[in-house]
């Protein structure tokens, strides 16, 4: 008999074995459709002997109903699953579901059926009918992935499709996919940036595994060096996946990928909808020698499951990113897992960076990446310079934050038609409310942080789940009106501050909130690409990938901020952000200048920013990790332990720290209640565990997990290589 073992989605199962009818002839890697109890289920054909079940007799099994008409998944993803889910122990289900999109685009058949809104409204609004309706504005999608993005069932839906509420619409999914042209508007590069594309270009000639750690000054013109990589990639026919870290970026990105190669490349994100995220999963799937596929995604870090055909070059363009590592479900480094994936599909990968991670530069010094510099900026554009602003001896004045050095520059750029950019982390107007008369404070119901203030809005808003309120007048505790004051700066208080300094000063307020579509980014690009703004106020979102030329006057408002914490990777997070920002002025053949406002002038990271010595900061960096245990030198993992119910989620914790395995090389500390100790309104235990590095930590902690039982409420997440603890 013919049987098959099968990957099935379902997380909580293990491989399960099935016989295949006549008529059916699956490989390894075809996805399937298979019976579970009354149910169907998709799983992925994998090779038996690499994914060990139980044996079930011949007589007892269930044939699989059908193999769907899409390209198996080739062996290089099959074996990045594999470790991905070893490496970081999560289930080989939850990582295969990155691979598989929606389940709509493996039906195959070229059209699918999607809904959307008409207009009309019901003539019975039930509450979930109001929140699918209100949920669903500007939506499509099928039925089950509308219920899932409303929260509500499909029956809800298909009440509103009766009821003319939404409507069928018959969307082709493959679309044809317009070629990339490699010969399309090729740049004159300098000797530095030839001599780096013609490594890259080389490499993807080889066709072999190459790791290259790009570390090149803002401005030095990384983009067009890699982009000659990507051209060679589509003249061979191969695909390219380049990953972005923020979304945001990409608009910017876009257009400058389409004056090189003549048209736009597929984009692959989770804020996309559906269908186009359907149509972009068919594309990249499809071979692209005979036309119709993908030849360059450009997405975030979860394209990098993607079933590419024919793969020819990863590159990881601001390598360093914080947000290429996932934090719930499979908690994964994106920067980690492409390496992985070049490796198997023996193809190079490039991780391009001004500001590289020290385990990149460690992993290059130790030959294992090859390094290759930019030094200089891109023409005329020299760095800019950077001086430090000590708070302690100039001191704004009461309840304002710009220092008289920082108001002199910002006036300077004024009289000069010229841009400043005020760089501060934090969203809103002000991170923290309270009341005078009572000391209250608002703080959010589901999470241990404070409601942030944001004026433009006029709401208090929880910056890790999401809840708001209306900003109210009174305080909700003793009723007083007018007692509510707000404590700290957020971006939106600075906005004012310049305001009310330079009353005629065009600012713009640039953060997730302000810039929160593609429209809306591409208006403030085109507004400060042509002078439009003088002054702009921004949090992280524009520390990268932006080049407006007259801008010339870089201000951090404030350099401690980061610091805060005691998060280990506070100081490198830190050093990156500020270099990066740094990074905005004097790009063009205007020179720049960086003012740094602190109260800290002789921290290493402040002190190596001002005398523009990278080297003294990392050098300051490794020896703080060595005495650490952190990477490179040892490793941590956190395992984190959560419930509603916070005598059960302490129970649970208490229960993992009892059950510790004593080791020589690995330590384990707590538990202890995590640093956001209830999130989404699950409280939240942690258990951090360092290691050598010659430790088998995974297996260890798989094997002290695997023997320990929780009630069904209690969640149990790993994270290895965490990035803020
Ligand atoms: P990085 O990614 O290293 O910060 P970019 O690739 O964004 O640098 O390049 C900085 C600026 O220099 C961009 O405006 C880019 O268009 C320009 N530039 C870089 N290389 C060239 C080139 N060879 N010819 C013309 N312009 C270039
Ligand atoms: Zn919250």
């Amino acid at each position: 008999m013919n049987r098959v073992r099968i990957l099935v989605l379902n997380a909580a199962l293990g491989p399960l074995d099935y016989s295949v009818p006549d008529g059916l002839s699956p490989v390894p890697g075809s996805v399937v459709v298979a019976p579970l109890g009354p149910r169907q289920v998709l799983g992925i054909v994998w090779e038996s002997e690499r994914l060990p079940g139980a044996e079930v007799p011949d007589a007892r099994l269930r044939p699989i109903l059908d193999v769907l008409p899409v390209p198996p998944l080739r062996a290089a993803l099959r074996r990045l699953i594999e470790w991905t889910a070893d490496y970081y122990c999560a289930s080989m289900a939850s990582v295969a579901r990155m691979a598989l999109s929606s389940s709509a685009a493996l039906r195959g058949g070229g059209t699918v059926t999607e809904y959307r809104l008409t207009g009309v409204m019901p003539s019975r609004l039930t509450p979930q009918r109001d929140a699918a309706i209100s949920a669903l504005d500007g939506e499509q999608g099928t039925i089950r992935e509308l219920a899932d993005l409303a929260g509500v069932s499909e029956a809800v839906l298909r009440g509103l499709v009766n009821a003319n509420v939404m409507e069928p619409v018959v969307v082709e999914i493959d679309r044809p996919y317009r070629p990339a042209l490699p010969d399309h508007a090729p740049p004159d590069l300098s000797d530095e940036q030839r001599g780096v594309a013609d490594r890259f270009v080389k490499a993807v000639k080889t066709r072999d595994f190459a790791p290259f750690l790009l570390d090149g000054v803002t401005g030095s013109g990384k983009t067009e060096t890699y982009f000659e990589a990507v051209a060679e990639a589509i003249r061979m026919g191969r695909q390219v996946l380049v990953l972005l870290p923020e979304i945001a970026l990409t608009e910017n990105f876009l257009k400058r990928f389409e004056a090189r190669f003549g048209v736009p490349p597929v984009v692959w994100h989770s804020s996309q909808k559906q269908s186009e995220r359907r149509r972009a999963w068919r594309q990249v799937c499809a071979k692209s020698d005979k036309g119709g596929g993908a030849q360059v995604v450009v997405g975030a870090r979860s394209a990098l499951f993607l079933p590419f055909a024919n793969l020819g070059l990863i590159v990881v363009d601001e390598a360093h990113e914080v947000s290429f590592k996932q934090d719930d479900g499979v908690r994964y480094n994106a920067r980690d897992v492409a390496v992985m994936r070049a490796r198997f599909e023996k193809i190079p990968v490039v991780l391009a960076s001004a500001t590289p991670a020290l385990e990149s530069l460690q992993m290059a010094e130790a030959g294992v990446y090859e390094k290759v510099d930019l030094p200089s900026r891109f023409g005329e554009a020299s760095l800019p310079d950077i001086a430090v602003v000590d708070l302690r001896e100039q001191v704004p004045p009461r309840g304002r934050w710009l220092a008289p050095p920082l108001v002199a520059g910002i006036e300077e750029r004024l009289e000069r038609g010229e841009q400043a950019l005020l760089f501060l982390n934090r969203r809103g107007y002000a991170p923290l409310t309270l009341c005078r008369n009572c000391g209250f404070r608002f703080q959010c119901p589901n999470c241990s942080a404070w409601l942030v203030e944001h004026r433009l809005s006029k709401r208090l808003a929880c910056h890790h789940c999401g809840h708001e309120v209306p900003s109210p007048s009174q305080c909700p505790e003793c009723g007083e009106a007018d007692c509510l004051t707000a404590c700290g700066p957020g971006v939106e208080r600075i906005a004012d501050e310049v305001a009310a300094i330079f009353p005629d000063a065009r600012t713009a307020v640039v953060t997730s909130d302000t810039l929160s579509n593609p429209e809306k980014i591409a208006a403030f690009v085109e507004a400060a690409e042509t002078g439009a703004i003088d002054v702009i106020v921004g949090t992280q979102l524009v520390t990268k990938g932006y080049h407006f030329p007259e801008l010339t006057l870089v201000g951090v408002v404030d350099a401690d901020l980061g610091l805060e914490g005691g998060d280990l990777r506070a100081a490198e997070r830190s050093y990156q952000q500020i270099a990066q920002v740094a990074g905005r002025a004097g790009r063009a053949s205007k020179p720049g200048e960086v003012l740094i406002q602190t109260r800290h002038p002789d921290a290493p990271v402040i002190a190596a920013l001002a005398a523009g010595d990278r080297d003294a900061f990392y050098a300051a960096e490794t020896e703080a990790r060595r005495h650490a245990g952190a990477p490179p030198f040892g490793r941590w993992a956190a395992i984190i332990v959560s419930s509603e119910d916070e005598a059960e989620a302490a129970e649970a914790a208490r229960k993992v720290g009892g059950t510790a395995p004593r080791l020589d090389d690995i330590a384990v500390y707590g538990p202890a209640p995590a640093p956001l100790s209830l999130l989404r309104g699950r409280y939240r235990y942690r258990l951090l565990i360092n290691a050598r590095r010659s430790a088998a930590l995974q297996q260890t902690i798989r094997d002290w997990l695997d023997d320990l039982n929780f009630p069904p409420g209690v969640r149990v997440g790993v994270d290895i290589d965490p990035y803020s603890f």
